[in-house]
């Protein structure tokens, strides 16, 4: 985690540019170290409890399961949810980057309570960003400092990855809005842990035009709260039901009724039948979590099937005196190989992706910006549905691992794989990712931004050339292979799109994993870059940079070589996909 946040997003650089803190390493190793005993020690430990447990509903409130709250409570002694937020507002000034690899922690520790404090960050983003100034007066202090908590209520039952079918009403009343329907799947849509929770909710004026661009947002809080900050009555709103489902059982999603007795009080966010362009702040930044949610259950996925392996006997291994435990089985290697390297990929991606956030907001060039605003729009689809697609991978390959035990509840890797599953289903499917990623942001700028992209990763073939690496060779050679496989897609794809009104969104998903296997690949050839110079230096007195070399290399030679299956299928455009007619299914 520290060499990808150090060395390949540059923490420190990051974290000296201006409006931000000023940290230096030692404090951001402390905050790092901090995060990990508070994972480990607080929240690990009611992780099963919470998939055991579940949540309900009693009296029109959520009840979390055992030892939730208390968590929540130390989280917020701790300050924990207020590290990246300004320092006006009560907030530490600390890189978005440490809040990630933060969140990070508490994703790997525990997925199910870290929902909670991620929807908070959410929305803290949005509201900073598009209310007006009395809102954030009012909400912003004791949502930073995690007092209070926040959801964000899109979904309807015909309203899912169609937002535009939101039915759910809003009418002016004086100087707010009253707001009546039902909202379905809102993430700890309620709980009894916080003192207030503040729905960020997508509903319709009587007058909007009709489809997406007629939807507004509005900030409707469990409590009212006067001019003086102080909790009033409860508004008019409340879960009805949690639902029972796979995994991430600890965390309650909700199906809320709004307006029952004539309407839910809430204030407008931003213009009215704006609500959409608002409300992609916040899913932007959810989607970005979501992806480290890919990363974090992967993560520790690994480690359990890694000590599971190092202790189970069973069997011989060539070369090997006796019975062995199942790491010295070629087979099993390379099922933690593949553990390994894909979260290694995945974490310098998302951190990298992640430092882009940071320089978009505080770097003193305006030009740089921009141009890494562009740079994480461009990122955020590949991060949000590469990492989550591994991520049911490598879950599931920590099943596999434990054999007939992985199946069995006790070990805890079955929670990760179950746990892992809604995360390419959430905040817009793969589906949903790949078209924003091949219509919105490459077919709409006409790849100037992925051609950026592209100069940079051969820029990295380059310099691997120069160094000459013993025995990479193969590795090097599949990412050149990988880069002229993401060129002639990009190709393919421009020349296409015009003549067959299907294949941008046929060839969408194959387009966005190949860019990620790649982009996995480019970070990867960075460490092994930077690993090379320590080795040759003879700086790597505990072996830490030539097991990154290997795993760089085993990455090159076993994920790299997937961008042909990718690439062959997306040549194929959308003619198979949609020959058959619907009753020939
Ligand atoms: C556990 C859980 C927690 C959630 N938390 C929240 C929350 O806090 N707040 C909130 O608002 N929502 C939340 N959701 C809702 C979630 O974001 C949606 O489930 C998701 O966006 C998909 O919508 P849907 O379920 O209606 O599926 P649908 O939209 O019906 O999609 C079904 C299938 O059709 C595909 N599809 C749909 N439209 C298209 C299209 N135009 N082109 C190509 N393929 C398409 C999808 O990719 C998918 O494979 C949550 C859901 C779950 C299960």
């Amino acid at each position: 985690m520290q060499f990808a946040l150090f060395e390949l997003a540059g923490l420190e650089q990051i974290a000296a540019l201006p409006g931000l803190a000023e940290s230096d390493r030692e404090t951001l190793i402390a905050v790092l170290e901090e995060a990990g005993r508070f994972g480990s020690e607080v929240l690990a430990p009611i992780n099963t409890i919470g998939d055991q447990q579940g949540t309900r509903v009693e009296e029109k409130n959520v009840i979390p399961a055992d030892g939730f709250g208390d968590a929540y409570r130390a989280f917020v002694a701790a300050g924990w949810q207020s590290l990246p937020f300004d320092p006006a507002r009560g907030g530490q000034g600390l890189p978005v980057l440490l809040s990630t690899a933060v969140n990070e922690v508490w994703l790997s520790s525990n997925m199910a309570f870290s929902l909670c404090c991620m929807l908070t960050l959410g929305a803290v983003t949005t509201i900073e960003t598009h209310a007006n100034t009395a809102l954030k007066d009012r909400y912003l202090r004791k949502l930073i400092s995690g007092e209070w908590t926040a959801t964000m209520d899109l979904t309807e039952p015909q309203a899912g990855s169609d937002l535009a079918a939101v039915k759910t009403r809003a009418e002016r009343a004086g100087g707010h809005y009253l707001i009546t329907g039902q909202k379905i799947y809102i993430t700890w849509g309620d709980q009894n842990f916080s003192e207030n929770i503040i729905h960020l909710v997508l509903a319709r004026l009587p007058d909007a035009p009709p489809g997406i661009k007629g939807i507004s947002l509005f900030l409707v809080p469990k409590f009212l709260v006067n001019d003086g900050g102080v909790i009033g009555e409860r508004n008019d709103f409340y879960p009805v039901s949690v639902e029972h489902k796979l995994g991430i059982r600890g965390s309650p999603t909700c199906v809320m009724s709004f307006g029952d007795q004539g309407g839910a009080v809430g204030y407008l966010i931003g213009k009215e039948h704006n609500g959409i362009g608002c409300m992609f702040t916040m899913m932007n930044h959810a989607r970005i979590d979501v992806g480290l949610q890919g990363l974090g259950n992967s993560e520790r996925a690994y480690r359990l099937a890694l000590a599971y392996a190092k202790e189970r006997v069973q069997g011989t291994a060539p070369g090997q005196p006796g019975r062995v435990t199942i790491i010295h089985h070629p087979d099993v290697r390379r099922m933690l190989m593949l553990m390994k390297a894909g979260a290694e990929a995945m974490r310098a991606f998302a951190y990298t992706t992640t430092a882009s956030l940071d320089r978009a907001h505080h770097d003193p060039d305006l030009e740089a910006r921009a141009w890494h605003e562009t740079r994480c729009a461009l990122l955020t689809p590949v991060l949000k549905g590469w990492c989550t697609e591994l991520g049911q991978e490598l879950c599931s390959l920590g099943v596999q691992v434990h054999g007939g035990m992985g199946f069995i509840e006790e070990t805890g890797a079955a929670q990760f794989l179950r746990d892992v599953r809604i995360t390419n289903i959430f905040e817009g499917t793969t589906g949903i990712q790949g078209m924003d990623l091949v219509g919105r942001k490459v077919i709409k700028d006409n790849a100037r931004a992925l051609n950026e992209l592209i100069a940079e990763m051969q820029a990295v073939s380059g310099q691997l050339a120069d160094l000459h690496m013993e025995g990479y060779a193969t590795a090097q050679g599949h990412y050149l292979a990988g880069i002229a496989a993401l060129t002639k897609a990009r190709d393919w794809l421009l020349a296409n799109y015009t003549a067959d009104i299907n294949a941008p969104n046929a060839v969408c998903f194959n387009f966005l994993m190949l860019m990620g296997t790649v982009c996995g690949a480019w970070q990867m050839n960075r460490a092994a870059i930077i690993a090379q110079a320590k080795v040759a230096a003879g700086a790597d007195p505990d072996g830490f940079y030539r097991a990154k070399l290997i795993t760089a290399r085993f990455y090159g030679e076993h994920f790299t070589p997937r961008v042909h299956g990718y690439f062959q299928a997306l040549c194929a455009g959308s003619d198979s996909i949609m020959a058959l007619a619907e009753d020939e299914f």
